[in-house]
C-alpha cells in the first residue's frame, strides 16, 4: 500500500486524487493533506480519510480548524486527530512527513513551489501537477533533483502522455527525466491543446470576454485559474516550459497543435520519424493514477475510449493573434533564467486581477508582456532561489502597479 501525501487536496487535482484513494483503498493509504482556505471541505477529508497531519496555508485559521476537529473528535473515534500544522512552514513540514512516499502537488500558481522543493530534498517520489514551480525555478528545482534521489512523475495530462509514450522507446525510466540531458532518440513533442474557451470566437469580439467566459472550459473541469490559462493558451506555453525542462527538448522542437477533442493527451516523434501518442477521454483521474500507480498499471472499471463513439479527431495549427500568451511562454522560455519567473509571476497576477474582474481579458497578454520587457535587462541566467522569489514578487508588482495607474477600460483599446 503506497501512502500519499496530497498538497491542495482541496482542489480539483486534489479531490480527484482523494477520490482515486477512495476508489483503491487497498492500494492507497492518504497520510497527509493541506489546504488553503477551504475548512469546510478539509475537514471531511479528515473524516474520510484520517492522515496523520494536515497543514492550512492561512495560519490563521489553524485555531479555527483545531476547535472543529476537538468538537468532532468522539465522531472520529477510535481515529485519533491529526496534527494539525499552518502556514510556509506546516506546508513543508506536510510536503516533506516522513511517511509519505509519495507526494501529489496540487497546489496553484508559485505558491507550491517551496512545498515541492521540501518534498525534493526530503528525497520523495512527486506526483507534478503544480507546473508553476518548474517553470519559476527550474534552473533551482533540476540540480536539486539530481542530488535528492527524488523521482519526479508528470501529472499533467499532456507530459503524462509523452512520459507514458517514452515507455515505448529505449528510455523508460524516471532516471533521466529533468536531467536537461536531451531524451535520445527524441526529435519532437507536440503538445495537443483544446484551444480553451474562446476557440471558436472571432477575435474581434475577445475584448467582450467576462469572467463566466473564460471559467467554462469546453472539455475539461479544473480550477478557476487554469481554466483562463486555457482560453489565454498560456497554459499551453507553460506546458512548453515544462516540457523544456522534463525532457531537455530545445523549443524548437516542442510544438503546440489544437486538438478540439482532447482525445490524444501529446505526442512525441522519434529520431526514425515514428509518431506515438497516448489517447483517453479527457479526464485528468487518468494521468493522476498513472502517476499514483506508476511503474504499474492498475485494472480500473473507467469509462473506456470509444473512437467510433469520438468520430473524427481534428488537429489545426494554433493562432499567434489569437493566443499572444503562447509567443510570450515561448520567449521566456527562450530567454531562460528568471525570465519564465517573470512571467509565470505576471501572469498569475494579471489572471487573479481578471478574476476579481479589475482587468479585462485582454489585459492580461498585456500586463504579462509589459513585466517581460521591463525585466529583460536585469535577466539572470543562472538563479538561486532567492532570487527566484525576488523577481516574482517583482513581477507581480509590475502588473499591480500597471493595473492600478492606467484605467482597467483603456488598457486593451
Ligand atoms: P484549484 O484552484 O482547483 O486548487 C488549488 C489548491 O491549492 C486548493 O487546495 C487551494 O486551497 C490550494 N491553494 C490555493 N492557494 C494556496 C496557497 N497560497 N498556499 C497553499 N495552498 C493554496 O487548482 P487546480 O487543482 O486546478 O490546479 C492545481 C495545480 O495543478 C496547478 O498548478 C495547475 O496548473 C495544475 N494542473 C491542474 C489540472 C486540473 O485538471 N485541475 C490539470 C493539470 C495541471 P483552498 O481551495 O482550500 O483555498
Amino acid at each position: 500500500m503506497k501512502a500519499i501525501a496530497v498538497l491542495g487536496s482541496t482542489g480539483s487535482i486534489g479531490t480527484q486524487t482523494l477520490e482515486i484513494a477512495e476508489e483503491f483503498p487497498d492500494r492507497f493509504r492518504v497520510v497527509a493533506l493541506t489546504a488553503g482556505n477551504n475548512l469546510d471541505l478539509l475537514i471531511e477529508q479528515i473524516r474520510r480519510h484520517s492522515p496523520e497531519v494536515v497543514a492550512l496555508a492561512d495560519a490563521g485559521r489553524v485555531a479555527d480548524l483545531r476547535q472543529r476537529l476537538a468538537a468532532l473528535e468522539p465522531a472520529l473515534q477510535p481515529r485519533r486527530l491529526p496534527e494539525i500544522l499552518g502556514g510556509g512552514e506546516g506546508l513543508c513540514a506536510v510536503a516533506a512527513w516522513p511517511t509519505a512516499e509519495l507526494v501529489v502537488t496540487g497546489i496553484v500558481g508559485c505558491a507550491g513551489l517551496l512545498p515541492t522543493l521540501a518534498a525534493i530534498r526530503a528525497g520523495k517520489d512527486l506526483a507534478l501537477a503544480n507546473k508553476e514551480t518548474l517553470i519559476a525555478a527550474g534552473p533551482v528545482v533540476l540540480p536539486e533533483l539530481a542530488t535528492s534521489g527524488s523521482r519526479l512523475l508528470p501529472a499533467d495530462s499532456e507530459h503524462s502522455a509523452i512520459f507514458q509514450c517514452l515507455q515505448g522507446t529505449p528510455w523508460p525510466d524516471t532516471a533521466r527525466l529533468s536531467t536537461g540531458v536531451p531524451t535520445p532518440g527524441l526529435r519532437r513533442i507536440q503538445l495537443t491543446a483544446s484551444g480553451g474557451a474562446f476557440r471558436d470566437w472571432d477575435p474581434a469580439d475577445l475584448h467582450k470576454a467576462t469572467v463566466a467566459d473564460a471559467t467554462s472550459h469546453p472539455n475539461w473541469s479544473m480550477g478557476r485559474k487554469i481554466t483562463v490559462d486555457s482560453a489565454t493558451l498560456m497554459n499551453k506555453g507553460l506546458e512548453v516550459i515544462e516540457a523544456h525542462y522534463l525532457f531537455g527538448l530545445d523549443y524548437d522542437h516542442i510544438e503546440i497543435v489544437i486538438h478540439p477533442q482532447s482525445i490524444i493527451h501529446s505526442m512525441v516523434e522519434l529520431a526514425d520519424s515514428s509518431v506515438l501518442a497516448q489517447l483517453g477521454w479527457p479526464d485528468m483521474k487518468l494521468p493522476i493514477l498513472s502517476c499514483l500507480s506508476w511503474p504499474e498499471r492498475i485494472d480500473t472499471p473507467w469509462r473506456r475510449l470509444d473512437l467510433t463513439a469520438v468520430g473524427s479527431l481534428t488537429f489545426r495549427d494554433p493562432d499567434a493573434s489569437r493566443y499572444p500568451c503562447m509567443g510570450l511562454a515561448y520567449a521566456a522560455g527562450r530567454a531562460g533564467g528568471t525570465m519564465p519567473a517573470v512571467l509565470n509571476a505576471a501572469n498569475e497576477q494579471a489572471v487573479a486581477l481578471f478574476l476579481e474582474e479589475r482587468i479585462h481579458f485582454l489585459d492580461i497578454p498585456r500586463l504579462i508582456e509589459q513585466a517581460c520587457e521591463r525585466h529583460t535587462a536585469d535577466l539572470t541566467a543562472d538563479p538561486s532561489l532567492e532570487t527566484v522569489l525576488e523577481m516574482d514578487a517583482w513581477a507581480r508588482r509590475q502588473v499591480q502597479e500597471e493595473a492600478a495607474r492606467v484605467e482597467p477600460r483603456l488598457l486593451h483599446a
